[in-house]
């Protein structure tokens, strides 16, 4: 399979419309971690340097990826995009670092599930801009030491938990990315309907925001279930009343929520009495991957307080009874 791919940020021959953002002026929101980054940046070009090794952490679908995006643009850099479990073996790793150039941007997503024979390649090569082969074995073993350009590691995580200590110490720089607000997603909704050259109206756009679990991603994905709808039932333009309609042939629900979403409440709910009860218990009863629930449903329905995570398990709260229609026993 593919372990990389290089991408020419000045490529444009693709023929869908991209709406990821190209610089910073179009990535909305993440004001603090933005500040950050153009401040590393433009002190890296000042000094004449490659920019610190860069970690960023978040749900999926907040922007990560888009953020390394604009850093290479910026840098005026080729990027490297790979991810943690592709890396199978030291040489995956070593044959992406030898092929960067002075000052690339290597994207690692996923980087907490890079193996660890492949993660102790990353430390020397972090650190020292070199990779270390061993040749031969026992008394024999003879080292040599191969020097990289100097590149910029980029490390997208969904956990940093699980990253161990000695690698998350080697990066510069830190942040985490957060949900994003109404507003602005509205503003995303808003570009993304211009570059696909449709009409949303502003309350279809607030409408649409509202049911897109804080997520850049989700946003633009159900804006083009929504696009279909409206060209077929209402000439095209957006409303809220078609926002409505559109998504809830999709499965979401008023707050957002997805099948998956509420199916891990009701669980929670009806096979546990609203808990507490442990995450595998509930990924047993669902039958559904533990790290698709702790990854991608959690986080939000943990932002918007409708779970609970404590010592002895999940909960669902008040909230969530509310939400789903249900009596809370006992
Ligand atoms: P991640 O790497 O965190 O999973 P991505 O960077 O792939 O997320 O973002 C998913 C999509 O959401 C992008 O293709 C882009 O269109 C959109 N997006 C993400 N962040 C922003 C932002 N801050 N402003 C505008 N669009 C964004």
């Amino acid at each position: 399979g593919v372990v990389s791919e290089k991408l020419k940020i000045e490529d444009h021959s693709q023929e869908i419309v991209s709406l990821r953002p190209g610089c910073f002026d179009d990535y909305v929101g993440q004001t603090a971690a933005v500040e950050t980054l153009k401040i590393a940046i433009q002190a890296a070009k000042m000094r004449g340097e490659p920019l610190d090794h860069i970690l960023l952490h978040g749900p999926p679908g907040l922007g990560k990826t888009t953020v390394s995006y604009i850093i290479a643009n910026e840098m005026g850099k080729d990027l490297t995009v790979t991810s943690g479990p592709t890396l199978e073996k030291g040489g995956d790793l070593v044959g992406i670092l030898t092929n960067l150039g002075e000052g690339d941007i290597l994207f690692v997503d996923e980087i907490h599930r890079i193996p660890k024979v492949v993660e102790e390649f990353l430390y020397p090569a972090m650190e020292d801009f070199a990779v270390d082969f061993v040749f031969d074995k026992g008394i024999h073993a003879r080292s040599h030491r191969y020097r990289l350009k100097q590149f910029v590691l980029i490390g997208a995580t969904t956990r940093v938990g699980l990253l161990s200590a000695p690698l998350r110490d080697r990066f510069g720089i830190f942040r985490t990315l957060d949900f994003y607000s109404f507003e602005e997603l509205t503003v995303i909704i808003q570009r993304s309907a211009m570059l696909l050259k449709t009409r949303i109206t502003d309350d279809g756009a607030l409408e649409l925001a509202k049911r897109s679990r804080g997520t850049p991603r989700i946003a633009n994905r159900l804006l083009k279930r929504v696009r279909d709808y409206a060209m077929v039932r209402h000439q095209g333009l957006m409303t809220a009343k078609g926002v409505q309609e559109a998504l809830y042939l999709e499965g979401i629900d008023d707050l957002g929520l997805t099948p998956l979403d509420r199916n891990y409440l009701e669980t929670i709910i009806r096979f546990y009495n609203g808990g507490p009860v442990g995450i595998e218990a509930i990924s047993a009863t669902l039958q559904e991957e533990t790290d698709t629930l702790v990854d991608v449903v959690e986080p939000y329905l943990l932002k918007i307080g409708l779970a609970l995570r404590t010592s002895s398990g999940r909960r669902a709260s008040e909230n969530a009874y509310r939400h789903l229609n249900l009596e809370k026993r006992g």
